[in-house]
């Protein structure tokens, strides 16, 4: 099992109950091919971002030229290389018959096609040949990204999952993480400004996020945070990088700033984790942002995160195949309301019953699913919090609710368009607040292989955090870091 497979291969077999090999070997036998219909608005983008995320994990890959010009499919083909250029993309001139998974960027059905296409910060995706998406928004880098995850995430269904309660096969399925529904809102339209933001943690989310404010070129500043390099382990889970670094080994804030920089903005690099961030915010050495944005693996990581009381701390969480977004602010719940402090106890069990209301006696059936049946017993609000991740085995519970505090180095099984998806509901709540979109939701939680079914849910502040028994000393941390502006 190669290195940069090993993370999906994890979580495909952790799915299936397939040992890693035979499931490395299933998809290295399974072509898929991607078509991209040439003059559908922000296809060209949503057909790299799919080919580039699916090089990254095993399987034969093939473009179906069908209709493009040549200097597109060069640039296709020149993309999936940087990625891997020991495995590069077929190029075909017809539907492959052999195919186990055909993607079309477009509308127009062809036969045997799952038909994905970019809405305006959303996508469509049509699995049901007689049904017709039909795209009413133009649409942004934000909803050619959505769109490229929900065909990897489908891909990855059909290739790898064969458990039906792990999956839900899409007829028609609708979502615009803007809006986090089916549809955009026509009545609340985006403003295009340049952005004033710190990314924390460039690591899967942060480089897929970096590389749809790249994509959506807002222009601003965005100060980056992250301590580690790029390893070779990276180029499977990550949205940039690919052979060439898995060799050099950049520092991950250098990927990420260079992605960002190509596209105009201007970036601050900061190689530490957001304790450093403060330090140079408080030593008057970087200008304190007033939105950040956190992709984080750890629960200290993000409680430390929350010190710096930014106006609006949009966290991304990916647990197994869940991603989650929790909208912070300073007078709460802020992000330490979210992910509160947990007695250290040696029992994890005992944590995960606490948290979720399940018995101890279910818990410990790890391999199982979660079933509807399980949340009969539950309060109304864990049952909310456990709906969407019905179908998912109990031992993956904790790290979707993130209640486990796996350090960067921890061994955790992951897929790109996880972590994709992740950032397309950060990256949607940032462009929400830039345009002075409220929000009731601030925590929206989706499964990728079953797609957004109402998770989201208004959380209110928890009585004994930081921000509800010290606000004086809030107030006063964020007068001194944004002195005279308003106190959001
Ligand atoms: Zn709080």
């Amino acid at each position: 099992v190669s290195i940069e497979h090993s993370r999906a291969l994890l979580l495909a077999s952790r799915i299936s109950g397939l040992d890693e090999r035979t499931l490395e070997q299933r998809q290295e036998e399974s072509l898929v091919t991607v078509r991209v219909d040439p003059g559908i608005a922000g296809a060209a983008l949503a057909g790299r971002v799919i080919l580039t995320t699916l090089r990254r994990l095993p399987g034969r890959l093939a473009l179906d030229r069908t209709g493009l010009p040549s200097t597109t499919v060069a640039a296709l083909d020149s993309a999936v290389a940087t990625i891997d250029p020991r495995r590069p993309l077929e190029v075909i001139e017809a539907p492959a018959a052999d195919a186990k998974v055909r993607i079309q960027v477009g509308v127009a059905p062809t036969a045997g096609h799952i038909r994905v296409v970019p809405d305006g910060s959303g996508a469509q995706l049509v699995g049901d040949p007689a049904l017709m998406p039909h795209p009413v928004h133009r649409p942004n880098a934000l909803g050619s990204v959505v769109a490229a995850a929900l065909a990897a995430a489908e891909t990855f269904k059909h290739v790898v999952v064969d458990n039906e309660e792990r999956r839900t096969i899409h007829r028609w399925l609708r979502f615009c993480p803007v809006a986090l529904a089916r549809h955009p809102d026509a009545a609340r339209p985006l403003k295009a400004a340049a952005i004033d933001i710190a990314l924390v943690g460039c690591g899967a989310i942060g480089s897929a996020v970096a590389l749809i404010l790249a994509e959506l070129r807002l222009g601003g500043r965005i100060v980056l945070c992250d301590p580690e390099r790029y390893g070779p382990e990276n180029r499977g889970t990550y949205s940039l990088g690919g052979d060439r670094e898995a060799r050099e080994q950049p520092l991950k804030v250098d990927l990420s700033a260079a992605a960002l920089e190509a596209a105009g903005y201007e970036t601050i690099k900061v190689v530490g984790t957001s304790a450093e961030l403060i330090k140079l915010v408080d030593a008057g050495e970087v200008a304190p942002p007033r939105i950040v944005l956190s992709g984080l693996d750890s629960v200290p990581a993000r409680r430390e995160t929350q010190m710096l009381f930014p106006d609006h701390l949009i966290d991304m969480a990916t647990g197994d195949t869940a991603a989650g977004l929790h909208h912070a602010v300073p007078n709460g719940p802020c992000l330490r309301c979210f992910f509160p402090e947990r007695a250290a106890g040696p029992d994890p069990l005992g944590e995960l019953a606490a948290a979720t209301g399940l018995p101890i006696s279910r818990l410990k059936r790890g391999g199982d699913a979660l079933t509807e049946a399980d949340l009969a017993g539950l309060t109304p609000e864990q049952q909310l919090e456990l709906r969407s991740l019905v179908g998912q085995p109990v031992c993956g519970l904790a790290e979707a609710l993130g209640l486990t505090s796996t350090d960067a180095e921890g061994y955790l099984p992951s897929v790109p368009f996880v972590s994709q998806l992740a950032a397309c509901l950060g990256v949607g709540r940032l462009l929400a607040v830039v345009s002075d979109i409220r929000h009731e939701m601030n925590f929206f939680q989706l499964d990728a292989l079953h797609g957004p079914a109402g998770g989201g849910d208004c959380r209110r502040p928890i009585d004994d955090c930081y921000c509800q028994q010290r606000p004086a000393v809030v107030r006063q941390l964020r007068r001194r870091r944004w002195p005279g502006g308003e106190l959001s």
